[in-house]
């Protein structure tokens, strides 16, 4: 047997995995299709945000609570700011499913959190123009992490730790092996280990065809707008928002490296397919798209564009993560989080699926809601 574990995707999730295998003194391998970080998946473009009034549910709190602590643990490893905390706002509608599951989570577990009207929004924070009617959970504790950096550290981490992280290995398939391991065949020859963690991101159902339809790629597109006053978009007076308004429901940052706030809009244009077909460049409908929110919400914020990337989102139809193990091979763990929320939970995820990998195989966490047999997770 070469190696204890097999990670494949050195993403935001598997690098994680392979740091938090490698500091249990697991042999680990990472195999990485293409570099180490890049911009073909899901973690580029500088920031994610990370909030603990979890509207979509609140059974994800407790992880959250785990994945803060867990940052932090990975910041004083590397020695890296990778965590930083603005405050976040969550609502729309006051009838709406955001503001209500918000103030649900918030409400449940406890969370300090204040109510706040569109027009208190604005006095509080005076880059934002939201409905007066709208209702808004702001919660303190809510920030962004530097994902791009987030995924280094968790590299260099488990280098350190002994793990062997190889970029530019493209993993074909698998297949298990009769002593009960499992063998993995790329396209600079084949690797034997004890357990697979698969964490392909946009890639999954390439891997596992069964998650074709459970597990779909949808292009994404992010704005960087210069503000016209750049004061009131700095991380000390803009919290990261979630929001539902007329035109849908969109995502955004403060100012951080690249001159411009950034901001998106959930399932942007609608455009599902696999990974290495869906259409990627960024282009002016795109743009019109997204500018037009931030003139109607955050008008001081809409001077130049400063940039445009696309990303992928891997959505299920429940819009719920998957992480459990393969049904008919116990030593490969399946690790799909995303549906556009994944990348905050990387560090709690990676915990989990180092546990799952040894041992007796069991984790701490409660991750029943997310296991593949679920009722939600039929094709949608
Ligand atoms: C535009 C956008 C905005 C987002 N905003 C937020 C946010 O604000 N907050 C938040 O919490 N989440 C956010 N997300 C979601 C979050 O980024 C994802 O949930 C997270 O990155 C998923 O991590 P992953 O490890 O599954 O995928 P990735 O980080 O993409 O990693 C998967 C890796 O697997 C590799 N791979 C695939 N196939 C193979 C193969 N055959 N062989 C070897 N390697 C392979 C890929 O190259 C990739 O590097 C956002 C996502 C996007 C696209």
């Amino acid at each position: 047997m070469g190696h204890d574990t097999i990670v494949v995707g050195m993403g935001a999730m598997g690098s994680a995995a392979a740091w938090q295998l490698a500091r249990r003194g697991h042999s680990v391998l990472g195999l990485e299709r293409f570099d180490i970080p890049h911009d073909r998946g899901s973690h580029h473009g500088v920031t994610r945000i990370i909030r603990l009034p979890y509207y979509e549910d609140p059974a994800y709190v407790p992880l959250l609570r785990r994945a803060y602590a867990l940052w932090r643990e990975i910041e004083a490893a590397s020695g890296e700011a990778l965590l930083h905390i603005t405050g976040s706002l969550d609502g729309g509608p006051a009838d709406g499913a955001l503001f209500a599951g918000a103030l649900r989570s918030a409400r449940l577990h406890d969370l300090p959190h204040e109510v706040l009207t569109g027009a208190e929004v604005a006095r509080r924070f005076p880059a934002y123009a939201l409905p007066d009617a709208s209702r808004f959970v702001f919660q303190p504790d809510g920030g962004f992490l530097a994902s791009e950096r987030a995924v280094l550290a968790h590299v260099r981490a488990a280098q350190e730790a002994g793990a062997d992280i190889r970029a530019r290995v493209r993993v074909h398939d698998w297949a298990t092996t009769p002593g009960g391991g499992v063998r993995v065949r790329t396209d600079q020859g084949s690797f034997e280990a004890a357990t697979l963690i698969l964490a392909a991101g946009a890639w999954m159902a390439d891997l596992l065809p069964d998650l074709r339809g459970l597990a779909v790629p949808e292009r994404q597109v992010l704005a960087w707008l210069q503000p016209r006053t750049p004061a009131l978009f700095t991380p000390a007076r803009f919290p990261v928002f979630n929001i539902e308004v007329a035109e849908g429901r969109y995502y955004g940052l403060p100012v951080f490296e690249v001159p411009g706030f950034k901001f998106g809009r959930y399932h942007h244009r609608g455009e599902a397919g696999p990974a290495d077909a869906v259409r990627r460049a960024p282009d002016a409908a795109d743009e019109a798209l997204l500018r037009g929110f931030a003139e109607r919400y955050f008008p001081t914020g809409c001077g130049p564009t400063m940039a445009l990337r696309d990303c992928l989102f891997t959505n299920t139809p429940d819009e719920h993560f998957i992480i459990d193990r393969h049904p008919q091979a116990r030593q490969i763990i399946v690790a799909s989080p995303c549906s556009g929320h994944g990348f905050k939970f990387a560090s709690v995820i990676g915990e989990i699926l180092a546990e799952m990998a040894i041992g007796d195989g069991r984790t701490r966490h409660e991750i029943g809601f997310l296991r593949l047999d679920r009722p939600g997770l039929r094709p949608g």
